[in-house]
């Protein structure tokens, strides 16, 4: 069957599914292979749950016409996104960078959807089947797509232009994350950049916040660049901060002076697409983070700003310059090990043991066997190799009216000492 066959199937279909656990009446099934799945094996339940057609790509499990059988289910999901992309020509802004990408794109999200009627990547599906589900939500009444793109090596970004074809695009920045996969920072910039390729290569625009002067120069010389950020000024008001544009006040909910940057863009993007200025600062004041994601949350006595969602070299930094900042009168950080740092991981952790010798914050917890292997003489730093020896300690550490930063990889799970306080 060719594309266009399934593309005609796929607009009689209410919406895609790769989950038999999910799916919904007339969806089209999609059955992806996983390392440990084979979604062929479950496309005959798809069918008895309500899916009209099953995309499937081993010939024993097609056997009626509501399967259609295709070499890679996975291409076929790829190839219809863009055909559907192309169908629509909805305008679509794609991000990608090391850290905020899903905060940005919610932040523009809620900005845009002031005036427009918008979808946006869901949580963080990102990749290279995140990317084709979002656009296959695209609908004839959609205004403006939002992507969230996510990359762990080159080629990757390139690859998922290609896919969803965007019309603007922005980095939220470059920073040392995902290092073992594209190869120390000059690789994460390297690979990050494909989006400015991309873009420049179809003549497409580039949102740029001019203070990143790192950004400016990747993006090189070109005439299609909206810069932004110079005109936009930060209030401290701990523990979130106001931001003023034009004659406009906002009361962001989001504390991480990062978030600054991720706000800017939003305001940025909303103004290029004419939401006006008061509809841009409800859509900013009205969005709460979620999934541990810089959250704040009081739990008995303590304040916690509950981080806990990820953590890299760029975002742990951020994240305690952030506690520093604070106005409380006992903060404790209790951080937990990066992950996929590759060979910079020792020097990486010692970097941030060191970096926190000298912070103003009464005392710090690293918990993971990256940290313990670290050294320091400093007297407000313990360790625990474990985060099950750090719940056997957690009686003695002294937690009480403290503003606690809780921040580590997502392996780490450090969202688990809420339990313990
Ligand atoms: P992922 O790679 O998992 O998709 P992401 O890029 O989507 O991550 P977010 O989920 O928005 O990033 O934020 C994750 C964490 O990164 C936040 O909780 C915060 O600690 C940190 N962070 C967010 N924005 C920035 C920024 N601009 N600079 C540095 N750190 C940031
Ligand atoms: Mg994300």
């Amino acid at each position: 069957m060719t594309i266009d066959q399934i593309y005609t199937r796929f607009l009689s279909c209410s919406t895609v599914s790769t989950d038999t656990r999910t799916i919904s009446e007339n969806c089209m099934f999609f059955a992806l292979k996983g390392e440990n799945f084979n979604g062929n094996k479950f496309a005959s339940e798809a069918l008895k749950k309500g899916a009209s057609f099953c995309i499937v790509d081993e010939l024993e499990y097609a056997v009626d016409e509501r399967y259609i059988l295709t070499a890679n289910v996975l291409n076929t999901l790829q190839q219809l996104a863009t055909q559907h992309r192309k169908q629509l020509n909805t305008p679509i802004i794609a991000l990608t960078g090391s850290n905020g990408k899903t905060t940005t794109k919610e932040l523009i999200n809620a900005v845009l959807s002031q005036k427009y009627n918008t979808i946006a990547t869901k949580g963080n599906l990102n990749n290279h089947i995140g990317v084709p589900l979002t656009l296959l939500e695209l609908t004839k009444d959609t205004e403006i797509g939002i992507v969230e793109m996510g990359a762990n090596h080159q080629k990757e970004i390139e690859f998922l232009c290609t896919i969803a074809l965007p019309d603007y695009g922005l980095i939220t920045n470059f920073g040392k994350a995902h290092l073992e996969g594209f190869g120390g920072v000059e690789g994460v910039i390297k690979g990050k950049s494909e989006l400015y390729v991309h873009l420049k290569q179809q003549h497409k625009t580039i949102f740029i916040n001019e203070t990143d002067t790192l950004q400016i120069k990747q993006a090189g010389d070109y005439d299609d660049i909206i810069k932004f950020g110079n005109d936009i000024s930060l209030e401290h008001a701990p523990p979130y901060f106001n931001i003023t544009f034009n004659t406009s006040e906002i009361k962001s909910k989001l504390t991480g002076i990062y978030n600054f940057n991720n706000i800017c863009a939003a305001i940025a993007i909303g103004s290029h697409f004419g939401v006006p200025d008061e509809a841009i600062v409800s859509g900013i004041e009205t969005y709460v983070p979620k999934n541990n994601r810089s959250q704040l949350i009081e739990k008995n006595n303590l304040n916690i700003i509950l981080d806990a969602y990820n953590a890299n070299p760029t975002s742990m930094l951020a994240a305690l310059q952030n506690l520093q900042i604070q106005e409380h009168t006992r903060k404790i950080a209790i951080l937990g090990d990066m992950f996929e740092l590759g060979k910079e991981a020792s020097q990486e952790h010692q970097a941030i043991v060191d970096f926190v010798g000298d912070l103003d914050v009464d005392s710090v917890i690293f918990v993971g066997r990256h940290f313990y292997k670290t050294n320091s003489n400093a007297a407000k730093i313990r360790f625990f190799e474990t985060f099950e020896d750090l719940k056997s300690k957690v009686s003695e550490l002294e937690l009480d009216n403290a503003l606690l930063l809780i921040k580590g990889s997502r392996g780490m799970a450090l969202e688990r000492v809420l339990d313990l306080v």
